[in-house]
């Protein structure tokens, strides 16, 4: 069902609270890679060019929820929010819900932009809490939900707060809505073939989608650690590489289902491997098909390369989430390189191509595609939910447009 955007609402006046997704990293107190903070400038000038006051909340990392802890602090995120709007951003306080938060916020005029402190310095926000949430509402005639990333969480910014503005205009923000678009078109109605590639560290992390991208797509691509739980189950030797011992008959009943739908599930079949869990010591070898004991397979090898590339090139829909190894060290990037270009390459000759979010993020970002592709999501975790097919609570209970 579409929603409502921020706009459709006549914001001139009023105090807008908008759920963004300011989780970014960090460096000597600045901001290291301000690209969540730029996807969110559409909604919040969207706000304060009609003559809103933009009150802004977010989480930042994993603080312990017992208040202010100055490793986790929002404060960098507000000064580059500044530098990039090119007018100061208020951050009034080390808590979001005190009496100088209140009064800031109070104070606001039409136009201004303030940014509460990190609203996981209390632990009602990761429970959901409905007394944090009505604080956090009390004060707000509008509440516009533009944090993709968090959009799978039912924290009480993305849920009871909502909730607490029941009769107010709830809307999603313009980020939110061009990432929801974008996925579900391509899932709804792709452009064939429609290749999924899936890796990553655990397979019970991709099971979910998998499973709901077998009958959708034309070819499922897997690889990276959770590639090895496959190849166990389909009786392969995999030495000392990962594998999820419990998911052995999931893993299985995937390989049933491909049958069963007639659609392929690729899974590697030759492996760089390394004696060491590590990037500079260990003996690296290549094998085809079974791994010996002591080596674990770290990425995909010369041959899957290949082909996974040339399924990509010729697919007219690509979604891809998940490292095919151990990318971010030099002797088990190149798979990871490889369906980057490929994903490029497969862009470049028309396909509409989206890579969902986290380490497929950047990767793309380090292999120098980032702007070659179709989207690349802002939340890994949240593009991982659509392709589970499970819709977000956070969304469902905004106003439908
Ligand atoms: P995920 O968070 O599930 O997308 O997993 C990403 C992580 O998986 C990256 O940090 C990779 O280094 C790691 N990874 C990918 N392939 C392998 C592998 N074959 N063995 C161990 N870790 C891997």
């Amino acid at each position: 069902m579409a929603k409502k955007t921020i706009k459709d609402v006549d914001v001139s006046g009023k105090r807008v609270l908008v759920r963004v997704d300011f989780n970014v990293p960090l460096k000597d107190g600045a901001v290291a890679d301000d690209r969540r903070i730029n996807s969110a400038l559409p909604t919040i000038k969207s706000v304060i060019e009609r003559g809103g006051r933009a009150i802004l909340m977010s989480h930042l990392g994993r603080p312990t929820g017992n208040g202010f802890e100055s490793a986790h602090t929002l404060r960098p995120a507000a000064d580059r929010l500044g530098e990039l709007l090119g007018k100061p951003v208020a951050f009034p306080s080390q808590d979001c819900v005190d009496q100088a938060a209140a009064d800031a916020v109070g104070a606001m005029k039409d136009g201004d932009v303030l940014l509460l402190e990190n609203l996981r310095f209390h632990a009602g926000e990761k429970k959901g809490d409905a007394g944090f949430a009505q604080k956090l509402a009390s004060d707000a005639d509008v509440y516009v939900n533009d944090a993709f990333g968090a959009c799978h969480r039912d924290d009480a910014s993305m849920v009871a707060v909502p909730e607490a503005m029941k009769g107010k205009p709830r809307v999603v923000g313009l980020l939110v809505e061009r990432e929801i678009k974008y996925l579900s078109e391509a899932l709804a109605e792709p452009k064939r073939p429609f290749v999924v590639v899936l890796g990553g560290a655990k397979v019970s992390d991709k099971l979910g989608a998998i499973e709901h991208m077998l009958p959708i797509a034309d070819q499922v691509l897997v690889g990276g650690a959770l590639a090895y739980t496959f190849c166990k189950a389909l009786g392969q030797s995999v030495g000392a590489s990962r594998v999820e011992h419990d998911r052995l008959a999931d893993a299985q009943k995937m390989i049933d289902l491909a049958a069963r739908v007639d659609h392929e599930l690729h899974v590697p079949f030759d492996h760089i491997c390394s004696t060491e869990f590590s990037e500079h010591s260990g003996d690296i070898e290549i094998f085809e098909d079974s791994i010996p004991e002591g080596y674990m397979g770290l990425d995909i090898g010369p041959q899957t390369q290949s082909r996974y590339r040339r399924i990509i090139k010729t697919a007219k829909t690509v979604v891809w989430n998940g490292p095919m190894g151990v990318f971010e060290w030099a002797p088990f990037a190149v798979g990871t390189g490889s369906i980057a270009r490929g994903v490029a390459e497969a862009t470049e000759a028309g396909a509409t191509t989206i890579i969902g979010g986290g380490d497929s993020a950047a990767a793309a970002e380090k292999f120098g595609v980032a702007d070659r592709v179709s989207h690349i999501s802002t939340g890994g975790g949240a593009s991982l939910q659509m392709l589970e097919g499970r819709s977000f609570r956070a969304v469902d209970i905004l106003d439908n447009a």
